[in-house]
């Protein structure tokens, strides 16, 4: 048995007390939690959703589209391709941490098992992007598309040791089916900021070292723009959270009737970052902010969600949720075999996991 493993059965996994597995386990299963928290909602309006679940939206993974509570949607079915991907990539090339990273062939590694999801039809049913399927349909992205398809499914590239390549990873994946350089952006942003987490910053170091090289990146506009919003936002009591979702949201397609809807890249991760950031030490709160919104709840539920189970690690998400979302060994595999613990990576050794709250 490895040194970190210290025999505290969980679901017929024993709890990792290594601290960077722990945080991969807790971004895979975190975004698969959020996403299958927001799926019953995703295309409900906000007033739909106060009248159906109230304020605090539903208590529970409530079903959705016919399918159990806990069932999750395009958001982890396309993170778990990108994951897959990175794995190829990485057996294929025999990549070790530390050293360079051929990001046209993981991208491509990437690209291939994004295929193999459409070919294999597992999205029907599960309300998929219509951009991915486009661009996996014509073999090449879909022009002028800042679709949230992108940032929603990179967060694994945060998860294997990229490290300073995290970034471009993340913008690299996303653009393989939208071309747009506020995807991109967005996307980067979020893959290094999982990956700094990963490594063992807190919260706040890791968001303001993510925004300091999104900020250096060329034509991160509108990105830049929502995460700052995102950042100012958090803290400010007297603004309450709809009301900054609204804000962060407002660059959308839609008129602003609803507030934060997060159907493009930038307020996607806008909204998630926001309500990762001032629900940090409470999983539950930061995923009912998130997805009480006229918009793409199980998108900017995923992101957030992949945040604080990054952050926080498997004990930062309410036992209940866990237990219950779709597939949670093969996540907890896959993020096993994702993971380089802090001995072998190459930058600063990963910290002591941050306290978490009472969930
Ligand atoms: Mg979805």
């Amino acid at each position: 048995m490895r040194p970190w493993l210290q025999g505290i059965k969980w679901g017929g996994f024993v709890a990792d007390t290594e601290p960077t597995r722990e945080r991969v386990r807790g971004c895979l299963v975190g975004l698969a939690v959020g996403d299958a928290y927001g799926a019953p909602l995703e295309f409900l309006h906000r007033s739909q959703i106060l009248r159906q679940f109230g304020p605090s939206g539903p208590d529970d993974l409530a079903t959705w589209g016919g399918l159990p509570g806990g069932s999750y949607t395009d958001d982890t079915q396309m993170s778990v391709a990108t994951a897959r991907g990175l794995l190829d990539w990485r057996a294929a090339s025999g990549w070790a941490p530390g050293a360079a990273v051929d990001l046209g062939a993981l991208a491509q590694a990437i690209w291939q098992r994004y295929l193999d999801w459409y070919r294999s039809g597992e999205w029907e049913g599960h309300a998929p992007g219509t951009a991915c399927l486009k661009a996996l349909s014509d073999g090449k992205p879909v022009a002028d598309n800042k679709g949230c398809g992108g940032v929603m499914r990179v967060a694994p590239l945060g998860c294997a040791g990229l490290e300073g390549a995290a970034f471009e990873a993340g913008a690299r994946a996303a653009a393989l089916t939208h071309a747009h350089h506020t995807s991109d952006a967005a996307s980067g942003f979020q893959a290094l900021l999982v990956e700094r987490l990963v490594g063992g910053d807190e919260l706040r170091v890791a968001v303001a070292a993510a925004r300091g090289v999104l900020a250096a990146w060329p034509g991160s506009g509108g990105a830049l723009d929502a995460v700052d919003t995102a950042i100012a936002l958090a803290d400010v009591v007297s603004v309450d959270t709809y009301e900054a979702l609204g804000r962060i949201g407002h660059v959308g397609v839609e008129t602003p009737d609803g507030g934060g809807k997060g159907w493009v890249a930038e307020e996607a991760v806008g909204i998630g970052l926001f309500c990762a950031l001032r629900f940090a030490g409470d999983f539950a709160a930061a995923l009912r902010a998130a997805v009480v919104i006229s918009g793409d709840s199980d998108s900017t539920a995923s992101i957030t969600g992949a945040i604080l189970g990054a952050s926080g690690g498997l004990a930062a998400i309410p036992i209940a949720w866990r237990d219950k979302v779709e597939g949670r060994d093969d996540l907890l595999r896959l993020a096993d075999e994702l993971a380089v613990p802090a001995g072998e990576r190459k930058g600063p050794a990963g910290s002591a996991l941050p306290p978490v709250g009472s969930h």
